[in-house]
């Protein structure tokens, strides 16, 4: 029979590094609640209108990324394929642009694109991501980008690069547009690009094509940068002003546009060295469009998404792959029914406490059990057998000293709350 393997594209997290992605989850979530971002959940799928209205039709998201199907019902259904546009439909569904227009939200969760696997590039990826909703000034954008770049920092990279750049207002992406168009048409770039060069020609700067990279970077290549008009160009100097009085180093990449259409003014990404390839951490931007494609017009938002998996490869890198495991205190060998019993029992309590154990069970002998708590580098084991339950006394060993003793599970409990080291407990 054929090997069922998980599907191209996806992967089984376990192990050490699940204690890396536990330390980015509590980073993020502490980091949230003290700038006072509470959490929003979102379902997995949405109907696929959100996702082609919102990103983009001429997306490559849009056009070759989605996963799509029909349910039994007939309904056009699209895995979630980011997560801005599904927290914009809630901010609007629940109607908190009338109730509560100004709101600050962060997610994390899987995140779906057909894309061509490559190291650092999933189908099924994670992300986590901050949204501000309902501020337009451009202190809400340098807000997001300082959270995102604390996360990182108290993560421990050092070395981290983030680019900015403008996409400009509908008035002077009208203008833009024009003169890319132009541009573009004059020019040998792909057949998408060509076919994009009417439609959305912004699209051309995230072309993945190396011929049409190549012509982006040619002198006389018109950027949005020159294109700006007065407003777009204040928002801009004052949130450089502000990244500047936050200490955080950037550079303006006027090439810079997001694989998403929504956004406006503002476009970041946060970049990396270490990873090859795929060097984009995190990425975001202001949004003011993209309520206009949900039915309800002028919502301004500004937000960031993190690659999960990209930065768990960073913090694999860094640690050198010396995580510390979180290892248990105590190993719990029964030697018999009547022990098993009164450990699980013992486990559940000392559980109660904080106290992390390792249960096993007795199908093996002491010399096993012993071995294999060697083995597992658990310095104290709580024994107990028959006759330990009858005496109401567990044996407890201390492997470094090699010291046994009888001891009940309330001095048990104390010790291990109240001794550092293993041998103050024997
Ligand atoms: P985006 O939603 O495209 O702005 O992406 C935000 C971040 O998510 C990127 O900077 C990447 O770090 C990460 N990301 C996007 N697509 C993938 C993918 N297919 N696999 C892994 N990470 C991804």
């Amino acid at each position: 029979m054929e090997k069922i393997q998980a599907p191209k594209g996806t992967r089984d997290i376990f192990g050490l590094e699940t204690i890396l992605w536990h330390r980015l989850e509590k980073t993020v979530r502490e980091t949230a609640r003290d700038f006072y971002f509470g959490e929003i959940r979102t379902p997995i799928f949405e109907y696929t209108d959100l996702f082609a209205r919102s990103i983009g039709e001429e997306t490559d998201i849009v056009q070759k990324e989605m996963y799509t199907f029909l349910d039994r019902a007939g309904r056009s259904l699209t895995l979630r394929p980011e997560g801005t546009a599904p927290v914009m439909r809630a901010y609007i569904e629940h109607g908190y642009h009338v109730s509560h227009p100004r709101l600050k939200w962060y997610y994390m969760g899987p995140m779906f694109r057909y894309e061509k696997p490559q190291a650092g590039r999933m189908r099924q990826f994670h992300q986590f991501g901050f949204e501000s909703i309902g501020f337009l000034s451009p202190g809400s954008d340098a807000e997001i980008i300082s959270l995102s770049w604390l996360i990182y920092q108290k993560l421990g990279f050092r070395r981290l690069t983030l680019e900015i750049n403008s996409l400009g207002c509908p008035e002077c992406k009208e203008t833009y547009h024009r003169t890319l168009s132009d541009y573009l048409h004059r020019q040998h770039f792909c057949p998408t690009c060509r076919m994009r060069a009417d439609r959305n020609p912004l699209r051309v700067l995230d072309c993945k094509d190396p011929t049409c990279r190549e012509q982006l970077l040619v002198p006389d290549f018109p950027t949005i940068q020159q294109a700006l008009c007065p407003v777009c160009r204040n928002h801009q100097e004052a949130l450089f002003g502000l990244l500047e009085a936050v200490a955080i180093p950037f550079t303006v990449n006027p090439l810079l546009v997001r694989g998403l259409d929504y956004y406006l003014r503002t476009a970041f990404e946060i970049k990396t060295k270490a990873l090859g390839a795929q060097d984009a951490v995190g990425g975001g931007g202001r949004y003011d469009n993209l309520s206009n494609s949900l039915g309800i017009s002028g919502i301004p938002g500004v937000g960031f998404a993190a690659g999960m998996e990209r930065v768990v490869l960073l913090l694999e890198q860094q640690e050198q792959a010396s995580v510390p495991g979180n290892n248990p205190r105590l190993y719990l060998a029964p030697l018999d029914l009547a022990g098993e019993k009164a450990l699980l029992n013992a486990a559940m309590e000392l559980n109660r406490h904080s106290i992390p154990v390792y249960l096993d069970f007795a199908d093996k002998g002491i010399k096993q059990h012993l071995k294999r708590a060697q083995k597992m580098n658990i310095g104290l084991i709580l024994i107990a057998g028959e006759l330990e339950v009858r005496n109401r006394r567990y044996a407890l060993k201390n492997l470094m000293t090699g010291k046994q003793v009888p001891c009940d599970l309330a001095t048990v409990i104390k010790l291990c709350q109240g001794a550092t080291e293993d041998d103050e407990i024997t």
